[in-house]
């Protein structure tokens, strides 16, 4: 009887681990982008993650890649004087 209850429990901790996705706030619109311009003090934007230019470098960060998935690389802009800038926003769990 025991036996069973921890089957059960077992294929809910899996079932619940299905639904937790590790995104980033930014990407999802959960967290505003609050930097401004070193350059101008105008607020700058979110031009989005770099993820995939990053990737080009792969060869020679292969060893750091498992550190770098926890983080999310943007790139911002300052639309007045276009100084940009990467920033890298930490995954949250939702
Ligand atoms: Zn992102
Ligand atoms: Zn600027």
């Amino acid at each position: 009887m025991k036996k069973q209850l921890e089957r059960d429990q077992a294929k809910f901790d899996k079932v619940w681990v299905r639904f937790m996705e590790i995104v980033c706030p930014v990407c999802n619109g959960l967290t505003p982008v609050e930097a401004f311009c070193p350059q101008c003090g105008e607020p700058m934007l979110d031009g989005g993650p770099v993820e995939d230019y990053l990737g080009s470098y792969s060869p020679y960060m292969e060893k750091g890649t498992c550190q770098e998935q926890n983080y999310c690389i943007h790139l911002l802009y300052c639309p007045d004087c276009h100084y940009d800038v990467r920033a890298a926003w930490e995954m949250i769990i939702v």
